[in-house]
């Protein structure tokens, strides 16, 4: 089993998941024994390494439909993000009439702050509106790209309130209008359907800690061909990963991620139902026994089958949180940021303060039972009961004096 602690119910896997057990042991032979450097073919340890690499990297690309020749290993989705963006914007290939990005308001910050600062280098960068249930205005993407538009970036699910958005479509559009698309897909790879033909992707980040592998591993596709995208490397050095992203591979991690990959790749569909009626048993639980004072935030479909974005009226998200240290959720996405920052993605979604203020992410996943949901159930609606006490204790006292 996993070392979730026993006293702990465990809602926070959209900041990141437990490694699977079957995916420590995919590990630690390259930890222990086969410790060449894939880099190093003249001896059998490096040559050993090389093989395992590339049968990861076949692994992980069977998930998406892809050609491993077009998976670029990378530290995690942060850099993949920044390596897609940066990549193709400093691209003399893909830059030769176009310098225009079009990304979204709710993005995560992964994709946004890379988009800030390539205004001052010249690139102009659109960013999108959502609507109030986070959804993009498909028109209104249509509209943002035209003949100058190099890259569009948008998410395939929202971290924080799961929102599935139409890659499909927005794939399709693109190429259309001869722009790249790129998708974050952080949290939905190996979890949602991803062809990245069928869907016209062009690139796409992912990151093995979202998928009970290890932290620090993670990859960018990077399309070879129908079209062919070029991307500029952020790291230079010895050449590696066909000299788009220098410096010796992480082995273990490599494996971790293809062995995290196959296994959830192969779980999808029966997990997506499973952790989508743990999802809804919360849900149902939390409104039966808050009623008004409960409000979801985004829309419930389409969405990522473990996530509940749902904001307590009244009640503090952080304060609550304090007063549950067995249940591990995010108040204000803790994930997308080192900062305690209000949520841009519910305030790009018209929320206001108090709703912000008030908001819990709960996000379940492999190793999550009924019987915790239930515990979770119990223990947020015991603590607000007793936050909303005493503030009507308060409000009591200062009516009196
Ligand atoms: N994009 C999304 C949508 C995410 O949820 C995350 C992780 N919070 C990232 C990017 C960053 O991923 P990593 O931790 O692998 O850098």
């Amino acid at each position: 089993m996993t070392t979730i602690p026993d006293d702990l119910v465990y809602l926070d896997y959209n900041a990141t998941t437990p490694l699977d057990p079957r995916v420590l042991d995919a590990m630690l032979p390259a930890m222990r024994d086969h410790f060449g450097n894939a880099a190093s073919r003249h001896h059998a340890l490096g040559c050993d390494a090389a093989t395992r690499v590339e049968a990861a990297r076949a692994r992980i690309a069977e998930v998406l439909g892809a050609d491993p020749r077009e998976i670029v290993f990378t530290s995690g989705a942060t850099e993949a993000n920044n390596l897609a963006i940066h990549g193709v914007a400093a691209s003399p290939v893909h830059t030769r009439d176009r310098d225009h990005v079009v990304t979204v308001a709710t993005e995560h910050r992964a994709v946004l702050d890379p988009c800030e600062v390539l205004a001052p280098r010249g690139v102009r960068v659109t960013v999108l509106p959502v609507d109030s249930e986070g959804r993009l205005d498909l028109d209104r993407v249509a509209d943002a790209i035209t003949d100058r538009t190099l890259l569009v970036s948008v998410m395939h699910a929202n971290n924080e309130t799961g929102l599935l958005h139409p890659i499909e479509t927005l794939g399709a559009l693109c190429r259309e209008r001869g722009a790249l698309f790129h998708t974050d897909a952080t949290q939905s790879f190996a979890k949602e359907p991803i062809d990245v033909e069928s869907m016209s992707v062009d690139l796409l980040s992912a990151s093995a800690h979202k998928i009970c592998g290890p932290k620090g591993v993670g990859f960018l596709f990077v399309r070879r061909k129908r079209p062919r995208v070029r991307c500029e490397p952020l790291i230079y050095g010895g050449g590696h990963e066909r000299g788009v992203r220098s410096g010796t591979l992480n082995v273990p991690g490599i494996l971790g991620l293809a062995e995290a990959a196959a296994l959830a790749h192969a779980a999808r569909d029966t997990e997506r139902t499973r952790v989508a009626a743990l999802r809804d048993r919360l849900h149902r639980g939390l409104a039966s026994a808050l009623g008004e004072r409960l409000a979801i935030n985004g829309a419930l479909e389409p969405r990522l089958a473990n996530t509940l974005n749902a904001s307590f009226r009244g009640v503090d998200g952080e304060a609550l949180m304090k007063r549950v240290p067995d249940l591990a959720v995010s108040s204000a996405s803790a994930c997308t940021s080192a900062l305690i920052q209000p949520s841009h993605v519910l305030g790009a979604m018209g929320c206001d303060d108090d709703r912000i203020r008030g908001s819990i992410r709960f996000s379940a996943g492999r190793f999550t039972t009924e019987a915790e949901i239930d515990r979770a159930v119990e223990r947020i609606t015991s603590a607000i009961e007793s936050l909303e006490g005493e503030a009507h204790g308060q409000n009591d006292e200062s009516c009196a004096t």
